[in-house]
């Protein structure tokens, strides 16, 4: 009896961004084990690996027990949380005094919880004067993020989940969700309408193997192909007009644009058979329900805005959108990137909002009841810009929360030279054996999920709510006391006097989203979240006690978040590839998910026996039986990958999956970041992790 629970509670899991709810069984407070949540209307009671194992990690043996400061030797030493906050405050307050406001920045995470993160932009931007901040979703989300404030006016996901099991064309795009989503995937397999589900990716992936249809284009011909299918489906005239009329703005031009594009342009350009396009154009037209799914291979594009609007160009040029089964939906990768999304106060202002609006800049002082005077002005360099800052010396200080930038950011080995030229690195994390965390002045030790509360938000925008279940290691604090700690001694506090629980501040949140697309006032505090199983944004509280509703789909009423309400098409030439084959590199290196069992860069998930057992520990690429033969490579052979950035090593894995020309490296390991280039989107920012040129040889 002694692990026998005494209690239960419900907790959204804190790795990937499908919000499953799971139940944590407790015993005397503290979590023995863990089960699934069969009422919740995201998971279903459904699983994937990492949420099952969501406790291990808890329990790491390199957790970060107390503050470490890098001492007169240069190794990293215990010091008492005073020492680190003297440290911390007196280190960023000379660089500022020295080199301006703007010479400390900050990068952050979407692994927090909202109400975290919404404290850290605000205490960073309103109570240090920091002028710089981004998070890792610059990594993962910022080309949707991007793309449909563009088009729609906000930052707003279409999409519930149930819209999987009610669609009858299913176009993912770029994705692997029976790897990357699982449960999402799931979703899919529950679909009663018979779906035709087409994947289009260079790879074959997973999903590509469980699809009824894998178009296997040519990497990055995706844009091409869009436009391709938009301009049939013009010819056609299999378009519905009424709601373009309605609803949209800018289709004239979309469509004179169009006349240099055709399925035989689509073909050419992707190396489809033009059977396979001109099949797909039919389903597209069919009038059927089409939803159009994406994520990395999307967004982490060189072009990935435009790509990410060729799809929401074809929702809305056939009115998939706003009805069950539909949408332009970009599946969001972190836990808490939506949340990022809408209240990190970093490039953009809290609740959506932007710094350069002084009407913006009012309404968030009036909320806060601070003075507007703290609030900055001018937007925030984006996460490339502040690498860049660092090199030219115009930033000397660099705050790092919960994200592992030496092993996951873009042209690795460059990232490591930059640190380099820093004065002082801080590093706040649940670790101190990140790649990051080994490189810094300062770690300063994380709670990690199931030690703290407070919000994420998922993908369908569903706002759930996540438990404290385990007491942090040693003298690890929540980040949230982490703030509060920061906020005292820098000498800001009077500014954060309401914010004294997550809960409180989440009551702040909800102020700060009043009257913006993402109002939440309807939402009293956590026990309407716990009471409803999550709620989706927007939410005003229904007259006279009705039910909370479970469910929620953007555009219904064909109104979209611009100031005229439509929709508008945008669209661009598609660009040549950053870094082509040559005769030198001759291989297009793919990266991406590898499992459904590791997460990101494995610093928790790396620490589970059972996670571990289901991945391989050292790092392989995938190469074509084809190009395995031409280079004589053998299975499991050691093989050197170069490109102009660095070279690797890894374990040859000769399989299909990848077509001839290309190969493929999970993202995980951290040598694969040492080839990838720095190459960008020019809109969103956002690396283009996906297509760099390589050579590869046998060792
Ligand atoms: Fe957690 Fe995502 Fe797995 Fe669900 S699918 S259990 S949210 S990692």
């Amino acid at each position: 009896h002694a692990f026998k629970p005494d209690a239960t509670v419900h907790s959204v899991c804190g790795y990937c961004a499908t919000g499953c709810s799971l139940k944590v069984h407790l015993k005397s407070g503290h979590a023995v084990n863990l089960s699934t949540h069969t009422d919740y209307p995201v998971n279903l009671g459904m699983a994937c690996p990492k949420g099952w194992e969501a406790l291990t990690p808890l329990a790491a043996s390199d957790r970060a027990t107390i503050p470490l400061l890098r001492g007169r030797n240069d190794e990293l030493e215990p010091v008492s949380w005073g020492d680190a906050m003297d440290a911390f405050c007196g280190r960023f307050k000379s660089i500022q005094e020295e080199h301006g406001q703007a010479s400390v920045a900050f990068l952050s995470t979407g692994q927090i919880v909202t109400e975290e993160m919404a404290f850290l932009g605000s205490l960073a931007k309103f109570g240090m004067g920091v002028v710089h901040g981004d998070g890792n979703t610059r990594q993962c989300m910022a080309t949707a993020a991007t793309a449909y404030k563009q088009s729609f006016g906000y930052d707003a996901p279409p999409y519930t989940y149930q819209d999987f099991e009610e669609s009858d064309v299913l176009i993912f795009v770029g994705a692997n969700p029976c790897i990357a989503h699982p449960i999402m995937w799931q979703r899919v397999m529950r679909n009663q309408r018979e779906p035709e589900v087409i994947v289009v990716d260079p790879r074959k992936t997973e999903t590509a193997m469980a699809a009824t249809q894998h178009l296997a284009i040519q990497p990055k011909s995706d844009l091409a192909l869009f436009y391709g299918l938009a301009a049939h489906l013009v010819q056609m005239d299999a378009v519905d007009q009424d709601f373009i009329n309605a609803h949209t703005e800018g289709y004239q031009a979309f469509v004179d644009f169009l006349k240099d594009y055709s399925l035989e342009t689509a073909t050419a350009a992707t190396g489809l058979d033009y059977a396979q396009v001109s099949q797909l154009a039919r389903l597209i037209a069919s009038g059927k329900r089409v939803s159009f799914w994406w994520t990395m291979g999307v967004n982490q594009s060189y072009e990935g805005t435009r790509l990410a609007q060729s799809l929401i160009n074809l929702a809305l040029m056939t009115g998939n959108i706003g009805k069950p089964g539909t949408g332009a939906n970009s599946i969001t990768g972190q836990c808490n990137a939506m949340g990022s999304r809408l209240f990190s106060n970093t490039t953009g202002l809290l609740g959506g909002r932007n710094f350069e609006s002084e009407q913006d800049r009012n309404a968030v002082a009036d909320i806060l009841s601070i003075p507007v005077a703290k609030i900055p002005d001018q937007p925030s360099l984006a996460y490339n810009e502040i690498i860049d800052a660092i090199e030219a010396g115009t930033i000397k200080g660099l705050w790092l929360i919960a994200t592992n930038t030496a092993h996951s950011w873009i042209n690795q080995k460059r990232f490591r030279r930059v640190r380099e030229k820093l004065d002082f690195l801080v590093v706040q994390d649940m670790s101190y054996s990140t790649e990051s965390a080994e490189i810094a002045d300062l770690v300063l030790p994380a709670a990690g999920w199931g030690e703290k509360e407070g919000v994420f938000i998922n993908s369908e925008r569903r706002i759930g709510l996540t438990r404290k279940v385990s007491q942090a290691p040693g003298e690890a604090l929540s980040d949230f006391n982490i703030f509060r700690l920061i906020a005292h001694h820098w000498g800001c506090a009077e500014l954060f006097e309401e914010w004294t629980s997550p809960e409180a501040v989440f009551r702040i949140l909800t102020r700060l989203s009043q009257g913006m697309p993402c109002d939440i006032t309807g939402i009293q505090g956590y026990a309407d979240l716990e009471r409803a199983g999550g709620i989706q944004w927007p939410y005003q509280r229904p007259e006279g006690g009705a039910r909370l509703q479970t469910q929620r789909r953007l555009f219904e009423d064909g109104k979209f978040y611009r100031p005229n309400g439509r929709a508008k098409f945008y669209f661009e030439a598609p660009r040549a590839m950053p870094e082509p084959v040559n005769e030198a590199y001759p291989f297009i290196l793919l990266t991406g998910r590898g499992t459904s069992s590791q997460w990101h860069t494995q610093t928790r998930t790396g620490k589970s026996d059972v996670l571990k057992k289901l991945y391989p520990k050292n790092p392989y690429v995938e190469i074509n039986p084809v190009d395995a033969q031409a280079l004589q490579i053998r299975p499991n052979s050691k093989v050197c990958i170069r490109s102009r950035r660095g070279e690797v090593e890894a374990t040859a894995v000769i399989l299909a999956s990848v077509q001839v020309g290309q190969v493929f490296m999970p993202m995980h390991y951290r040598i694969t970041n040492q080839l990838t280039a720095s190459v960008f989107d020019p809109y969103s920012k956002q690396p283009s992790y996906k297509a760099c040129a390589v050579t590869i040889h046998n060792i």
